[in-house]
């Protein structure tokens, strides 16, 4: 790992950007990138020196860290043997990567259709289940993301779907378990899911099931506030869409591959989705890749009338070394147990214990190392610390709260009203507690702006 400051080269890294680079979710004119100069495990560095430990994993995908050596190798063997391929062929990388997913994934999900991130993982779930079914329609959740194409940012339920929906194209909302902002007027997570699941089943109703195509759900919702579901929610998901003939999409490509402490979040829950999006930790992000695990109900349709989809670069042999290699590294070296296992010794006694001592926090919520703190400005209201969707002068409290955060040396996630705790998956106690401790620092500022 070099250190070794280099502000000269960090000055023309950012002048270049600046001048060129057009980043997405921004206002151009706004935003002030930070120069990185390296990476390697945990961490990432700037060319003026200054360290960070990555609460974030980058936006949540490094599940196994920076410049992991096993991966880093097992691409520049790729690239000198067979860097590109056209996806009509089978190539040895791909189908090793699609057998390792295969065997991870829940139930019958033993197909691959290889894509080169999420949203066209989740465009492409969508297409199949309404061809599967003959139906127009999808439901999805109002505290979700789904990606940022035409079709994926229409299904999403934040913000970031408003300037681009098209009249919600085909999309219909529905609102998901969240006992600490129910919706249900509910006391008990008992409550929460029976009542949340009554509102599924009424809103199919007056959809018109046969309308219905697919219900589409992240099995932890991630950036919309890591909403554990409660007990027995998804398994009454499952046997709606079952009872209406209706399509499970369980959208994992932030969940899934270790970030729940198992491979995939549905392991959790014990629950089977006909179809299945992944992409983020399935190689960390080494090389764009993303997909849809698909059932054996659903490959059959696709056995004797041709998919009508595809990518060019669908099952890039670089992307799928790198996946193999990703997940022959988190075998090997145990980084789902290691992500269960800090989650529920240290990590979660540890987001507890702070919220005890800062009248900020007024929920924490998670699993694993998939983690969310929700700032609050009073806690018996529940009042979040910035309004829905803030910005400017309104999202001060959570910018000086991330400001202190990075001035001491860590990088946290910040969505809304929330951080999200979701470091790599291959984190040490070591790390986290470092991380804690800046944590304990950045909350006492948040603390400032409680009533
Ligand atoms: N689905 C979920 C649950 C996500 O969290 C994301 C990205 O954060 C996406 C889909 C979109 O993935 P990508 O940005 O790779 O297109």
């Amino acid at each position: 790992m070099t250190l070794q400051p280099n502000p000269q080269a960090g000055a023309a890294v950012k002048a270049a950007d600046r001048a060129h680079v057009f980043h997405s979710w921004s206002a151009q004119d706004l935003i002030d990138p930070l120069a990185v100069a390296g990476a390697e495990g945990s961490y990432f560095w700037d060319y003026d020196g200054r360290r960070y430990l990555d609460f974030a994993s980058g936006l949540v995908f490094t599940n196994i860290g920076y410049q992991h050596p096993r991966v880093v190798a097992a691409i520049q063997e790729q690239a000198a043997r067979m860097t590109t391929f056209a996806p009509a062929f089978a190539v040895a990388a791909r189908s090793e990567a699609a057998r390792l997913i295969a065997e991870r994934t829940p139930g019958d999900l033993d197909r691959i259709f290889f894509t080169n991130g999420g949203a066209d993982a989740v465009e492409h779930a969508v297409r199949m289940a309404r061809l599967h079914t003959g139906r127009p329609k999808v439901l999805s959740a109002y505290r979700s993301y789904h990606g940022g194409t035409q079709q994926a940012v229409n299904i999403t339920g934040d913000p970031r779907r408003w300037p681009s929906d098209g009249g919600t194209a085909g999309v219909v909302r529905f609102w998901t378990p969240y006992l600490y902002r129910t919706r249900f007027y509910a006391r008990t997570e008992e409550e929460e899911c029976a009542r949340a699941l009554e509102h599924l089943e009424t809103t199919i109703a007056f959809e018109g099931p046969g309308t219905v195509a697919a219900v589409i759900l992240e099995t932890v919702p991630g950036t919309a506030g890591i909403m554990t579901p409660p007990p027995g929610y998804l398994a009454g998901v499952r046997a709606i869409c079952d009872a209406h003939g209706i399509v499970l999409i369980l959208d994992e490509v932030m969940a899934g591959f270790g970030r729940t402490g198992e491979w995939f979040a549905a392991g959790l829950y014990d629950v089977v989705p006909d179809l299945m999006t992944f992409a983020k930790g399935v190689n960390s992000g080494y090389v764009p890749l993303g997909g849809v695990a698909i059932s054996d109900r659903i490959a059959a349709t696709f056995a004797e009338r041709p998919y009508p989809g595809g990518l060019t670069y669908s099952g890039h042999p670089l992307a799928c070394a790198a996946a193999v290699a990703t997940i022959n590294v988190m075998e090997d070296e145990g980084v789902v147990r290691n992500a269960a296992r800090l989650g529920s010794e240290v990590l979660g006694p540890a987001l507890h214990a702070l919220a005890e001592r800062h009248p900020s926090v007024g929920e924490v919520r998670g699993v694993g190392m998939f983690w969310a703190l929700e700032l609050v400005r009073d806690r018996a209201t529940r009042e979040p610390l910035v309004p829905y969707n803030a910005a400017g002068p309104d999202n001060t409290p959570m910018a000086a709260f991330a400001a202190t955060a990075k001035s001491h040396g860590l990088w946290p996630f910040v969505n809304m009203n929330r951080t999200h705790v979701v470091p790599p998956c291959t984190i040490t106690e070591a790390e986290l507690k470092e991380g804690l401790a800046v944590l304990d620092t950045a909350l006492s500022v948040a603390d400032g702006y409680t009533v």
